[in-house]
């Protein structure tokens, strides 16, 4: 993807930098042919194996950051849920690989989390 430059797009501590792994934020799931974005651009994140790891062992911080979307609520599509992006930013996602900074919506608190070393 033209967006990561081949670097992961989570940047966790622990990253390795190099992306090797396409992660779904918003996974297919059953029946959920009509939930749109699913392939688009916005829904994929390339992640390095330790950030990839550390979403799938965390879904809960995920969902906060943006790297995971729930799939159960609302009828969201990932280009609409922020992502917090290599640690400095926080990004909406569009279908074509392209992004857009926007100022967060979402609590400070939220941030100090992010530099916790997984248990
Ligand atoms: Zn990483």
């Amino acid at each position: 993807m033209a967006r990561s430059a081949g670097m992961c797009e989570v940047m966790r501590p622990g990253c390795v930098m190099r992306g090797s792994e396409i992660h779904h934020r918003m996974t297919r799931g059953m029946g959920s042919a009509k939930v749109s974005g699913i392939n688009e651009a916005s829904n994929g994140l390339l992640l390095c194996h330790a950030c990839h790891r550390w979403i799938t062992e965390h879904p809960k911080s995920s969902y906060e950051r943006g790297w995971a979307v729930r799939r159960n609520a609302v009828l969201l599509s990932p280009a609409d849920v922020e992502v917090w992006w290599r640690s400095s930013k926080w990004l909406l996602l569009d279908d074509d690989g392209g992004f857009e900074v926007v100022s967060s919506t979402k609590p400070a608190a939220v941030f100090p989390l992010s530099r916790k070393v997984s248990a």
